[in-house]
């Protein structure tokens, strides 16, 4: 069971995420032992530690003021001694709780002075500051469940054997990885409960990685998938995968079922309900996934598995990634299309700019790409850096004005006639397209149309598909 930042926003509500962790515990408790569940928990960070965390290393690097990063762990100190508070009533686990605490946060306070008296900040030193969150939240959700009796452990990544690479802020498993995990793991289960840091792991030479932003899901999925678990739950405050983001589109739904493939096509596509790598560890298993609901914990939520269902339904959800920006490049004509995109895509990846979506018009020589907008600088820059005397660039444009959607569904694939529906969607309701493309799987539609357009169009796609319904 995976618990998001927002499930333990507070001491109120770790306190909740505790009793509902033993209930589901004790649901087996008069069987016999084999038929009890075990359990093993992950927690991310309290809800928005990781962005403060993050910032405030940049702010200290940058600044150099010592007493700002002082200031900034003693909020941190307060904020979880008060969760803690709240959440544990047993007084000796309190204590060891707090005690725990300020230990962690006196070695992220000698990180960060270090950080700021050099005024610079590694990826590796950035990772080491932003696994505080779960590593603070752990200690206090497993405090929590002794408080109410439950045996539980808490762990970091690295404890629990999530052995990475050293690409820091995107860190890798590394190979055989698995077996490791599940040596570390299986020992403690029975009548224990081990609490592992979500988003963060260790490198050979022990030093800590972090998995990507969101990556709790996939400290997850990761376990799971090592341990054999039956099924990998997600609880997060919402009823599960929704056919569109409900603050837009108000009749969208719940979606009870959906395939690995298409949660990958979500994910990637921006509905932030999934780490977009959580899906490849349980595949070769097969192993359920489940996005719960905490506030109607016994509602099925949204499965996701391997079987590609067979609905009348050609597409399950319309997803939209806000600010993106699009990059119009035109090569020459000195050199072959191929030769041109070469260059440009290795500069961009050199950059580590994120490409989102790619079209490329051959005949006028121009390749389309779509970006997060907070990199568009950063590819400009690589763009302006490719320099063979103008001989593979003529021109380049950009708008930031756009937003990139997603029409998912396994059902589109070898179904004629599911572009024409989206399109002519968008004709009728005057909304002009700027860029298509489809992934050869064909689970997925993507498109650019103009920001003010996103939301009607949105809309119109979810109406026509009858998503709502
Ligand atoms: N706390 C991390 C983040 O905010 C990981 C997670 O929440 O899954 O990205
Ligand atoms: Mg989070």
């Amino acid at each position: 069971m995976k618990f998001g930042g927002g499930a333990v926003a507070n001491g109120e509500k770790i306190r909740t995420v505790a009793n509902l962790i033993k209930r589901f515990k004790e649901e087996g408790g008069e069987r016999e032992k084999e038929e009890r569940k075990e359990i093993v928990v992950v927690t991310s960070a309290l809800s928005t530690v990781t962005d403060t965390l993050l910032e405030n290393a940049n702010r200290v690097a940058k600044e150099g003021k010592v007493e700002k990063a002082k200031e900034f762990v003693e909020e941190l100190r307060k904020k979880h001694e008060l969760a803690a508070s709240e959440a544990i009533d047993n007084i000796h686990v309190l204590k060891e709780v707090k005690r725990e605490a300020k230990e962690r946060l006196a070695e992220m306070e000698k990180a960060l002075t270090g950080i700021c008296l050099l005024g610079e900040l590694t990826s590796r030193s950035l990772d080491y500051i932003g696994s505080f969150g779960e590593r603070l939240a752990a200690p206090i959700l497993a405090g929590t469940m002794q408080s109410i009796g439950i045996e539980a452990v808490h762990l970091t990544g690295g404890d629990a054997g999530i052995i990475t690479n050293e690409e820091y802020g995107n860190a890798q498993l590394i190979w055989g990885v698995e077996r490791e995990i599940r040596e570390r793991i299986t020992p403690l289960l029975g009548d224990k409960i081990p609490v592992v840091s979500g988003f963060t792991g260790e490198t050979k030479k022990g030093a800590i990685t972090t998995l990507g932003r969101g990556g709790s899901d996939y400290t997850a999925t990761i376990i799971g998938m090592a341990i054999d678990a039956n099924e990998i739950w997600l609880w997060k405050e919402t009823e599960g995968i929704m056919s569109a983001d409900p603050k837009m589109i108000k009749n969208a739904r719940k979606i009870p079922y959906i395939s690995y493939m298409e949660a990958m096509e979500l994910s990637y596509f921006g509905a932030s309900v999934l780490h977009p790598r959580a899906i490849e560890p349980v595949m070769k298993k097969k192993i359920p996934i489940r996005v719960k609901n905490l506030f109607n914990p016994e509602d099925a939520g949204t499965l996701i598995g391997e079987e590609l269902e067979k609905t009348k339904k050609a597409a399950k959800a319309i997803t939209l990634i806000q600010n993106t920006s699009i990059i119009n490049i035109a090569g020459t004509g000195v050199r072959s299309i191929s030769d041109v995109a070469a260059r440009i895509f290795s500069v961009l990846a050199a950059k580590d700019v994120d490409i989102i979506m790619i079209s490329q018009g051959s005949s006028e020589r121009t390749i389309s790409i779509v970006i997060d907008s907070a990199q568009l600088e950063r590819a400009i820059g690589a763009l302006q850096s490719i320099d063979s005397g103008g001989t593979v660039i003529r021109d380049y444009t950009s708008n930031s004005n756009v937003c990139a959607m997603g029409v998912v569904g396994a059902g589109m694939a070898g179904t004629p006639g599911v572009a024409g529906k989206v399109f002519s969607a968008l004709g009728k309701k005057g909304i002009s397209v700027i860029m298509i493309s489809q992934g050869s799987s064909e689970f997925n539609i993507s498109f650019v149309v103009k920001k003010e357009d996103a939301h009607k169009a949105a809309q119109a796609i979810h109406d026509v598909f009858e998503m709502g319904t």
